[in-house]
């Protein structure tokens, strides 16, 4: 089993790069994100409660959060483990992550940090759309459609989220750097963090984390 932890402020690249590792390593990108907005578009108790946090640039409380990643993480499919993107958030969910992997004989294999600048991180969020159908990420300046407007994977329409509005992306990037803060700090002190410089071009970035992981568990983050 292979559980990885992706690390990163909201526009640090989470989305592009647990795709990549996805397709290298054979194990599901499970993303938090994805899974809310799965459940307000399928209009679930979970997806109401979640709605209103994700809307105003709120981390969902830990209870409901933890609950739905962990019945994600008990589905077959990510038996042999799971990219994690997007959680843990808070300090909370980290240990809380760790005794659920523990009660299956299991941990954290790597927290990979992609470390990227706030002011870069502003500029990046504020030209991201994504499809609407499956959620495939683009960018005005960084990754365009070949077809405007249109997605290259699904054919469907590109849409800005709610969250990427640049009033809510300050919001959500001060409320979230603190809770990044603490996740950094619960896996530097359990010896699972690597550090990933995440300004470079997308393939570079790639080339680098799987680099950390071929370099296995093993040296300092
Ligand atoms: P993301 O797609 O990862 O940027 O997440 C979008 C929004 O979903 C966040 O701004 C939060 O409101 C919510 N969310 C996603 N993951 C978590 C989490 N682990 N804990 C709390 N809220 C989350």
């Amino acid at each position: 089993m292979t559980l990885l932890v992706l690390l990163g402020a909201p526009g640090a690249g989470k989305g592009t790069q647990a795709a990549v590792l996805r397709d290298r390593l054979g194990i599901p990108h499970i993303a938090t994100g994805d899974l809310f907005r799965a459940a307000i578009r399928e209009a679930t108790p979970v997806g109401l409660e979640a709605r209103t946090y994700m809307d105003a640039g709120q981390l969902v409380p830990d209870g409901v959060t933890i609950r739905m990643l962990e019945e994600r993480l008990a589905r077959p499919d990510a038996a042999n483990g799971a990219i994690l993107d997007g959680f843990p958030r808070t300090a909370v969910q980290a240990a809380a992550l760790d005794s659920f992997l523990a009660g299956r004989g299991s941990q954290v294999d790597a927290a990979l940090l992609i470390d990227v600048p706030p002011d870069a991180l502003i500029e990046r969020l504020s030209g991201r759309w994504i499809c609407q159908s499956a959620g495939h990420p683009y960018h005005v300046s960084m990754k365009l459609p070949a077809v405007p407007g249109i997605c290259d994977l699904d054919g469907s329409p590109l849409v800005q989220r709610a969250d990427d509005q640049p009033q809510t992306i300050r919001a959500r990037l001060v409320s979230q750097l603190d809770d990044l803060n603490a996740v950094v700090e619960h896996y530097r002190a359990t010896g699972a963090l690597r550090t990933v410089d995440g300004l470079r071009p997308i393939d570079a970035v790639s080339a680098g984390l799987l680099d950390v992981l071929e370099a296995g568990t093993a040296g300092a983050a």
